[in-house]
């Protein structure tokens, strides 16, 4: 990164510190949130933020969007046990701080916090943000939120422990792959090396993302790689299936299950597009794609109500599924 645009990408973390660092001089109560059904991103940099602002003095509450489960994967992050429901937060916060949210819609009933709190804050590092609330920071390069939250602790004067190098370590080796997406900077390596340095089991952590499922993956893996249709000829090769959450349950799983097949199917060699299409409770699908590196996939998702980043995007879709897949097919051609 050129030296100006990093001086550039330093005043709105400062701004966003400061604001954060009166809050909590002043005892004031901040409201943190991150997008609906959050990830490991979503929720460790909220999570460690909120630790951060409550050693510092700030009256914090920390909440996701409706319909909120943790999932099981990660309800074990340090500060999972106190969420609250969305519920329970007041209307009008002195703070309020939204965390790896692509776009106001993606805060679900707590978009309203944006302008109802005395400020609001924007930490967020999806390539389609549009830009919004009071102060931004907002850096389309960052690997994942948790690196400008981990910037925002460093202003803030508090120190890295154990609890807060799980949450920001989590976020990390989630968004970036285990270290091996195009996102991972030097300072990514230098970042992981700080927080492994508090004595965090990296190994743990690791194995509870990415190595663990019950038995019933296996079996829900089988039908879904099984029915998988490859379309050579759309754009540069499209891999697609579908699946559901009545699905995953006939396999005893959780709807959350259903996230990680994509990283599966996006080993096609012969499609550079991988799509996963995930029905939803309420009969709509939930779109994940993956690109392999020709394709500008937060395009096409933005081209189709939705957003994220170049290599991994996603929308939603209230079409049946030859529809869904026909309206992707389409924008796909246009790359
Ligand atoms: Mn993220």
């Amino acid at each position: 990164m050129p030296l100006s645009s990093a001086r550039a990408a330093d005043a709105p973390l400062r701004t966003a510190a400061s604001v954060l660092a009166e809050a909590a001089d002043a005892r004031a109560t901040v409201v943190l949130s991150g997008h609906v059904q959050p990830d490991a991103d979503a929720l460790g940099s909220t999570l460690s933020l909120a630790e951060g602002l409550r050693r510092r003095g700030a009256r914090v509450l920390v909440t996701f969007p409706g319909p909120f489960t943790l999932p099981t994967s990660l309800g074990w992050l340090p500060g999972a046990e106190g969420l609250v429901p969305s519920t329970a937060v007041p209307s009008s916060p002195d703070v309020f701080v939204s965390l790896d949210a692509a776009s106001p819609a993606r805060l679900g009933e707590l978009a309203v916090l944006l302008d109802t709190a005395g400020t609001s804050i924007v930490v967020d590092h999806h390539a389609s943000n549009p830009g919004f609330g009071d102060v931004r920071l907002v850096d389309g390069g960052a690997p994942a939120t948790v690196t400008l939250v981990a910037g925002l602790l460093d202003e803030l004067g508090v120190t890295l422990d154990r609890p807060l190098a799980t949450c920001l370590y989590a976020g990390l080796a989630a968004d970036t792959g285990s270290f091996r997406f195009g996102n991972t900077r030097p300072e990514t390596h230098e970042l992981a090396a700080r927080l492994l340095a508090t004595g965090i089991d990296h190994s743990d952590i690791s194995r509870r993302l990415f190595d663990t499922a019950p038995f019933g993956w296996l079996g829900l893996l089988s039908v879904v790689t099984g029915r998988a249709v490859l379309e050579t000829e759309v754009g540069g090769g499209l891999v697609w299936t579908w699946s559901s959450t009545a699905e995953a349950a006939e396999h005893g799983l959780p709807g959350e299950q259903l996230e990680a097949l994509v990283d599966v199917v996006r080993s096609t060699q012969e499609a550079d597009v991988a799509c996963v299409l995930k029905g939803q409770d309420d009969g709509s699908w939930s779109v994940s794609l993956r690109s392999r590196g020709a394709t500008d996939v937060a395009r096409v998702a933005m081209a189709l109500g939705g957003g994220g980043h170049v290599l991994a995007a996603g929308y939603s879709s209230c079409a049946d599924r030859e529809t869904t897949i026909a309206a992707l097919r389409r924008e796909l051609a246009s790359e």
